[in-house]
């Protein structure tokens, strides 16, 4: 089943089996993934929770901590196992709290051949230590999917308001990240990470939110009720209520670098909608007053991540702007809230 194909039937399902392990239909376990052995011959397992409906539908696969410094998503997945709705699960729930163990063990992006796991994507059998573990959760999990999210944050010292990236081109995808209900989606056709799954045709939502190392209560509560809201949207689950957002969509996204070195004093919040020729930052002599540069809003946009360091070099990453004319209204933040 792909895409938009939902089964309204309601047919029994099927028996489903990843790894060594068959999960019934009504049976709910977590199972530890084997993964390649570090040098060491230490056994690694990645801890996957399986919710599996009684009644056929679509299988959801919700993953995080790809980065290892990404902590959101965990936090996100752990309130997700915890709702009582998931009792009358239609379809199936797969849950990755951290697809990135290695990393999460050390606090890393990367894993032990210092390779990046959101890039290693769909992998190989005879590749790199990051390309066969790609290859071994594509073959055992991610080939199961019909719909997937995968949850990250704001890269190191960059924080995200809460936004979705997709391809919105490919079916289906449209209608889970409306439904998602983010602030903003950016319309991409990046095939990073698991939205490589898009070339596949499973609709798939890369949910990004916060900063590495750091819960965010705001990023977690809107990731937690949107990928609730998604499960709706595919008949997995009911949910008592409605809430209708329609979130900002936009094609591209810019960043802006720091013109010269120093301490960066950001004066505009995460989300703030800033007009052309606002100033947004200035970065001035750390050590003295001979240095000031100063960083203003080429266009119209909505502040999409900014950096969390003050002190910066030339060139680095400051403010990335979603150009767009509409604005981030009170309303829109309490909608979130
Ligand atoms: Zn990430």
């Amino acid at each position: 089943m792909k895409g938009d194909q939902v089964c309204s039937a309601y047919m029994k399902n099927k028996p489903l089996t990843i790894g060594n392990t068959q999960i019934q239909p009504g049976e709910r376990l977590t199972l530890g993934l084997p993964t390649p052995e570090l040098s060491t011959y230490t056994a690694m397992h990645i801890p996957i929770h399986v919710i599996h409906g009684k009644r056929e539908g679509p299988c959801l696969l919700v993953c995080a901590a790809i980065h290892g410094d990404e902590m959101n998503g965990i936090a996100i997945i752990h309130k997700l196992l915890s709702a009582q709705l998931l009792k009358s699960l239609r379809g199936t729930l797969i849950a990755v709290p951290a697809i990135n163990v290695y990393g999460l063990m050390t606090l890393s992006r990367n894993l032990p051949d210092r390779r990046d796991l959101d890039g290693s994507f769909p992998g190989s059998v005879s590749g790199s230590f990051a390309a066969r573990l790609a290859h071994h959760l594509t073959n055992e999990i991610l080939c199961k999917a019909t719909h997937c999210i995968d949850i990250h944050t704001g890269d190191p010292y960059q924080r995200s308001l809460p936004h979705i990236q997709t391809n919105l081109k490919i079916p289906g995808t449209e209608k889970m990240a409306t439904a998602f209900q983010p602030f903003v989606i950016v319309d991409t056709t990046s095939e990073r990470g698991l939205l490589w799954q898009n070339n596949r045709g499973i609709p798939t939502l890369c949910y990004q939110a916060g900063e590495p190392m750091r819960l965010d209560d705001g990023g977690i509560r809107t990731g937690y009720k949107g990928i609730l809201r998604v499960m709706q949207s595919l008949e997995m689950v009911k949910l008592k209520g409605k809430s209708h957002y329609d979130p900002v969509v936009i094609q591209s996204k810019k960043w802006l670098r720091a013109p010269g070195s120093g301490l960066c004093q950001m004066f505009k919040r995460l989300g703030a909608s800033v007009q052309k020729g606002e100033l947004l930052a200035d970065i001035y002599d750390p050590f003295g007053t001979s240095q000031k540069f100063q960083i203003y809003s080429p266009q119209q946009g909505i502040i999409l991540t900014h950096n969390t360091l003050p002190l910066v070099n030339e060139g680095d990453p400051i403010v990335e702007l979603a150009p767009t004319e509409e604005e981030v209204t009170p309303e829109m933040w309490e909608h979130h809230g």
